[in-house]
């Protein structure tokens, strides 16, 4: 078992000074006291939180980044979603959440207190996505390609030359 204590993260090499100062600055002294448990794995872990600093998260072995085009993605972030799976016995937070059902199967997961987005839910799966903006550090993360790319908005157009999926890949880690 790991113990994972939410405070001042110890992961931020190599995060750009000026969001390495505001994460120390704003979210670890909020973060609420005690050590929650994450099953001992293989693999990097990460830490994460929402921009009050009342939930704080740690996830060992997250996949790569996904990038999903989905209209329900599209709606609670403003563009697209870029999220991370692991293993929902992996994952682990400390702070109140608040979920909204966005479909029959799957809930967002916001902080209660800030409203920040940090977590994909699909209920009958046995992972769980992180948002890839409220990572402390994403290093050693890549980006793996795009998903639900047939219900993207035509605003935007996908250059960066990475996969492209209509919904899901039929394989892969998401
Ligand atoms: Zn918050
Ligand atoms: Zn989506």
């Amino acid at each position: 078992m790991i113990f994972f204590r939410p405070g001042v993260p110890d992961v931020l090499n190599g995060v750009d000074p000026y969001c390495e100062n505001w994460i120390r600055t704003y979210r670890p002294q909020k973060a609420k006291a005690g050590e929650v448990a994450v099953v001992d794995v293989e693999g990097k872990t990460y830490q994460g939180g929402c921009r009050c600093g009342q939930v704080r998260y740690a996830a060992i072995g997250l996949s790569d980044i996904w990038y999903c085009h989905c209209c329900q993605c599209r709606s609670a972030t403003g563009h697209f979603l870029a999220a991370a799976g692991v293993a929902r016995a992996c994952f682990s937070h400390t702070g109140k959440m608040r979920w909204t059902a966005i479909s029959a199967t799957t809930d967002f997961g916001y902080c209660a207190k800030c409203d920040s987005l940090l977590l994909w839910n699909h209920k009958e799966k046995d992972h769980i996505s992180v948002i890839a903006g409220n990572i402390d550090n994403t290093a050693g993360l890549e980006v793996k390609g795009h998903i639900f790319v047939g219900s993207k908005a035509p605003y935007y157009e996908i250059t960066d030359g990475l996969p492209q999926y209509d919904a899901y890949p039929t394989e892969g880690t998401r």
